[in-house]
């Protein structure tokens, strides 16, 4: 490995066996557990740390599977601190069960013992697609296939797994662990198509055509926001998604270093402050940043980065101008960006950077409903669903859920949405088999 991509190593490191059934033992195992009410999915985090406690390791995974079909990735990625373990009795004292890192502890040890095999039903109840692979996607798709659906994910890039493989970046969650857990949803039966953008290369129409009885919606928001202001236009003023995904490609040996938008020694600059920020600042000092300054118009309080994630990021070396606002793109004459003007609390200033990332929000695309006749979407393209069936937009048969509906969030806030469309669309399309008979 050279030393770039060893600058991604994963950050936390995992637990141990011993130091695993340990922590698990610390559980009080609480009559009414404030931790699983904190969980958006209700994952029955006692019951399966109970059993972790007590060595049965294909038992606790076997109760997390019937929540989660991405616990190797809750267990790294999600807001523990605001969810599960924020939640925790002991937290107050500082004491709180590491919840997250047990998740994932029993979900690795799954994934390397391959200790679960599901029964699993025919796929005779319907066909159903399903559009971007990302958490919404692939929880749709492991839920129905488990209960007896024939699914197929049709996905745009050529890897599987959204934002998880191409956005949040190898130190946090390494695209190996990715890889695996959607290994394990191919093994419910779960069919990838991938390279194939819908609203290109097909349209929702002609899957209908080919006998889906139902279609889920989980693209995201693909689109980033940019900047209305003079010098926008500037080469080196690039889009943080970009560059996330660039060193994503680039750790997995699929492009060559040059082909990622930062040199070493940049003075870069990211505009925004929320966890894509602290991703796209903390990944640009693993690529070799003279300087990274994270330009944020609010205060510190107003951020929106989890504390744990801003905390990383300072202790890292990011450096954090508050209550200023961008105001103008500096350029030279060939057009390339080398500074910016902004309104700070001591007055107007001019800043020199080599490299400017915006990390300023996101929105969906709109390459699916400006093909199809019939989904809604409202004033900002998010996809308008309903409550009966849950999850169906205006276009009978048609389903959404996750980012593409809620706008951003978490990965198992996606998750949730997309278990209650599952059940959704297992609804529907029962309902229409009857009324064929
Ligand atoms: C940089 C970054 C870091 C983040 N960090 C965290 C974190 O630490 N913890 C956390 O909980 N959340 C985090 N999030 C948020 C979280 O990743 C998202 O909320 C979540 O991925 C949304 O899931 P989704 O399935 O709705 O959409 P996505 O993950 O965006 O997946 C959408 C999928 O649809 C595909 N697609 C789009 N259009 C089409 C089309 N027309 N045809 C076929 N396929 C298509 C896309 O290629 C993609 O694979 C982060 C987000 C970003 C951007």
């Amino acid at each position: 490995m050279n030393e770039a991509k060893e600058t991604f190593r994963e950050l936390n490191e995992s637990f141990t066996t011993k130091e695993a059934i340990d922590e698990a033992k610390r559980c009080l195992n609480c009559k009414n557990p404030s931790c699983k009410k904190g969980c958006p999915i209700e994952n029955d985090i006692p019951g399966f740390i109970h059993q972790l406690s007590m060595g049965n390791m294909g038992d606790a995974m076997r109760i997390i599977n019937e929540k989660s079909n991405l616990p190797a990735i809750c267990g790294r990625v999600c807001p523990h601190e605001k969810q599960c373990q924020g939640h925790c009795v002991l937290y107050a004292k500082g004491k709180g069960i590491q919840i997250g890192k047990l998740e994932r502890f029993i979900a690795d040890f799954d994934t390397e013992m391959s200790l679960i095999r599901e029964k699993l039903p025919q796929k005779t109840r319907g066909k159903v697609a399903v559009i971007g692979s990302g958490p919404a996607g692939l929880t749709v798709a492991g839920d129905l296939a488990r209960q007896g659906f024939s699914v197929t994910i049709f996905e745009g890039q050529s890897e599987a797994g959204g934002v998880l493989m191409y956005g949040i970046p190898e130190y946090r969650l390494p695209k190996a662990v990715v890889a695996k857990e959607i290994e394990k949803i191919e093994a419910l039966g779960v069919n990838f198509v991938l390279n194939c953008l819908v609203g290109k290369d097909i349209t929702v129409d002609q899957m209908f055509e080919q006998g889906y009885d139902a279609i889920f919606i989980g693209t995201g928001t693909a689109l980033p926001k940019s900047l209305d202001i003079p010098g926008n236009k500037l080469r080196g003023i690039i889009q943080s998604s970009y560059l996330l995904h660039m060193v994503n490609i680039f750790n997995q040996n699929i492009v060559e270093r040059n082909a990622v938008p930062l040199k070493e020694g940049d003075r870069v600059a990211v505009i925004g402050c929320g966890n894509v920020a602290m991703d796209a600042a903390r990944t640009a000092v693993r690529m070799g940043a003279a300087s990274v300054h994270v330009i944020y118009h609010r205060t510190e309080a107003e951020m929106s980065a989890i504390p744990s994630e801003y905390q990383d990021a300072v202790k890292e070396g990011v450096q954090f101008l508050w209550q200023t606002s961008t105001q103008e793109f500096l350029g030279d004459d060939e057009g390339k960006v080398i500074g910016l003007r902004a309104a700070t609390p001591e007055g107007i200033r001019d800043f020199t950077f080599d490299r400017v990332l915006l990390a300023i929000g996101s929105r969906p695309a709109n390459r699916i409903v400006s093909t199809t006749t019939g989904i809604e979407v409202d004033d900002t393209g998010y996809v308008i669903v309903k409550d009966r069936p849950y999850g169906m937009t205006t276009r009978r048969g048609v389903f959404a859920g996750g980012d593409v509906v809620h706008r951003p969030h978490t990965v198992v806030l996606a998750m949730k949405a997309a278990k209650q469309v599952a059940a959704g669309i297992a609804q529907y399309v029962d309902a229409v088999k009857l009324l064929e008979e």
